[in-house]
Order: structure tokens, then sequence, then C-alpha cells
């Protein structure tokens, strides 16, 4: 919970040193290789605790070579957009939940504790700042990406008695445009009970790369994670995973596994789950599912459609997925989809074409 009884750095001391030679917006980039022109800076120490918030010219930062970042990935991260309305205005998404998760991740990461709507005050000023970096057109917008790192300078396995958190923006445009094709495998573990997997770690990420160039050499984009002897549905790489099917009772239902620790508690997850309880016009679970229940359902074509969620890719049709030497084909994706009402739904709102209290004005 964000309380004014923590002890916080605050939007309102900001100190703003703006960038003397503004640098040429690309046409197309690349996802996260080009930043905008200024980043957000807070530095803290448990002598004087947290300092001036600063938002200055994006630049390298300077660390200690043993960095407790860099040596026992004391790190963690989140990702959240903003995007240009159709009246032209710059909304974000449901921020609060981006900030309610990253003080997850600090206190598990024994980082200091931060108020969530001073964090957000300082990254709503910060956009101002970059606010012609939000593209003008179609579903292009600007990814935030608020990071916070150990930066204790010592090899001592220990909690860190320095801190840096930074806030870094890079354009992105549809992160993924076609259907996905996904890689299941149970030699591979994400996350387990008692672990990190429901915390934004940079550490969760970087021990899965093996496995996701393992699923590109099977023709997949991305790992589906499974879990214990079940082979239970985790999620994918970097988004939440939903079934809409006939259920084992036959009744027709949107399910997505349960939050229960080593999952991660996507906002775009919470999102679909309010949204189909409002319409109330199908069951809607969280519930474990395995991938024994997922081939039977294709089996009696129970399935209508598998998809992923998440801020980067949004509602995303899932085709395919390589398990156990086959190559399952899931049912198409039409525009009676489940996936494509969701998209729309949730486009509009990002975008102010219909009035939502998800959203908040920068
Ligand atoms: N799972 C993982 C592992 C992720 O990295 C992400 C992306 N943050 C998600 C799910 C989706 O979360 P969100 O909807 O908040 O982007």
């Amino acid at each position: 919970m964000a309380s004014s009884s923590i002890s916080s750095f605050k939007a309102a001391d900001l100190v703003v040193q703006l960038s003397p030679s503004l640098k040429t917006k690309p046409d197309v980039v690349d996802f996260g290789t080009v930043f905008t022109d200024h980043m957000l800076t807070v530095e803290w120490n448990a002598n004087d605790g947290w300092q001036t918030p600063l938002i200055r010219p994006f630049g390298d930062l300077s660390l200690h070579p043993a960095c407790s970042a860099l040596h026992y990935a004391v790190e963690l991260f989140e990702g959240l957009k903003v995007y240009r309305g159709d009246d032209k205005r710059l909304r974000l998404f449901r921020p609060l939940l981006n900030m309610e998760r990253m003080s997850k991740s600090a206190e598990r990461a024994c980082l200091p504790a931060f108020d969530q709507s001073e964090l957000l005050g300082c990254i709503r000023r910060l956009i101002e700042i970059d606010q012609d970096w939000v593209p003008h057109l179609g579903p292009a917008c600007l990814y935030i990406r608020p990071t916070f790192i150990g930066t204790e300078p010592s090899l001592g396995v220990k909690k860190p008695n320095r801190a840096l958190l930074y806030v870094i923006m890079c354009q992105a445009g549809s992160y993924f445009n076609t259907e996905l094709s996904l890689w299941a495998n149970p030699k591979y573990t994400r996350a387990w009970k008692g672990g990190t997997g429901d915390c934004k770690m940079g550490g969760n990420y970087g021990g899965t790369l093996f496995a996701q160039h393992e699923a590109g050499s099977y023709g997949c984009q991305q790992v589906l994670w499974l879990y214990g002897e079940d082979h239970q549905i985790t999620e994918g790489g970097t988004m939440n995973i939903f079934l809409h099917w006939i259920n084992e009772d036959g009744d027709e239902e949107l399910a997505t596994p349960p939050l229960d620790g080593i999952i991660l508690p996507g906002v775009t997850r919470q999102s679909i789950l309010d949204l189909a309880r409002k319409w109330d016009e199908f069951k809607v679970s969280e519930r474990y599912l395995t991938m024994g229940q997922l081939c039977s359902a294709l089996k009696q074509q129970r399935l209508k459609q598998m998809f992923g969620s998440g801020t980067a890719c949004r509602v995303c049709h899932i085709g395919s997925i390589v398990y156990e030497e086959k190559n399952l084909q899931l049912p198409n994706q039409d525009e009676h989809s489940l996936s494509s009402r969701i998209a729309t739904e949730l486009t509009d709102m990002q975008h102010g074409r219909s009035p939502s209290d998800w959203t908040y004005l920068v």
C-alpha cells in the first residue's frame, strides 16, 4: 500500500536538468533500442535515506564493479505504457497496479520502500518533459521502464546499504504482430513455490534465455512454462495465459491459472478478469489448468481460443504449441474471438475513446 508514513522521496522536490540537445526521433526502431531525451534517477543510502529525485539527460550510469545488482541480481523493474488518445491527451493505464507490484518486488529484494504515488508523480513529470516522444499514430506508444537496483559497493551477500531507482522510456510499436507459437517442455522451470516468480525481478528473466533460445530452435516464439508432475500451465515468457473453452462440466468458461506465487500478477490479466466478470456472460475462473486438460479439450473440440496477455503484447492469440513431440494446432482467431473483443475494449480505454476510471491522465 502507498503510505505517506513511508519515508520517501517526493515528486514536489524534483530537480530538473534539461538536456541541451534533443535527439532526432527515429521513424521505426526495434523495441527498447532508442530512449527518450531524459531519465529519472533517485538514489538511496541507509544513512541518509532517499535523496532528491532528479530528471536529467539520458545517459550512462556509473556503477562500482562490486555493485550488488551486478553480482547477486538485486534488481527489479516494471513495464507500463503511456498512450496518446484520439483527443491528443496522454494516458497511463492502471499505473498504480504497477507501482504496487514494484513495491512488492522491492520488499522481496530487500530494497527500500518508497511512496507509490510519489514515484508516479515523478514519472508523470518525466513523461511531460519527453511528451513529444509519445507516438501520434496507431497503436504505437511510449514504454516506461522503472528500474530499481542494489548498488552496495561490496561483495558481501547482504541487504544493500545503497540503491538506485531510475526510470527510462522508449517507443514501442506492436510487440507481437502475428499469432504466437509456444514451446511447452517440462525440462525447464521458470519459478517455483516460495521463489520470486510473482515479482518482476531481472533474475527471473535472465535464467529463461536458454529455454527461450531452445524454443526458437523449434520455430516457436516463446516458452509456455509448465509446473509440476501434471504439467500445469503457468505463463508465457512475458505474458499470462487464458483459455476460453467449454470446460469439463460443459460450461463456457474463461480460465487463467491462479496467483499462487509462481505467476506474475499481470496488470492486463487483472483487467481481463475484471472486464469479463463485469460482462457476466460466462464463467470466469482462476484455476489450475494442465496440459492434459488442454489436450482433452482440443480433442473434444471444446477449446474456443487460447491467448496471452501483457503490457507488451496486449492480448495475443496463440496459434500452436509444441508439446511432447507434437505440434498442437489451436483454433483460429476471428473477429468473434474473445481476444479481439478484449483488445478492442482495452485499446478504446487506453486511447480515450471510451471513458474509464482505469486511465490516468498525464
Ligand atoms: N508474466 C510475465 C513473466 C511478464 O514478464 C509479464 C509482463 N510484465 C506478464 C506476465 C504480463 O504482465 P502485465 O500485464 O502487467 O504486463
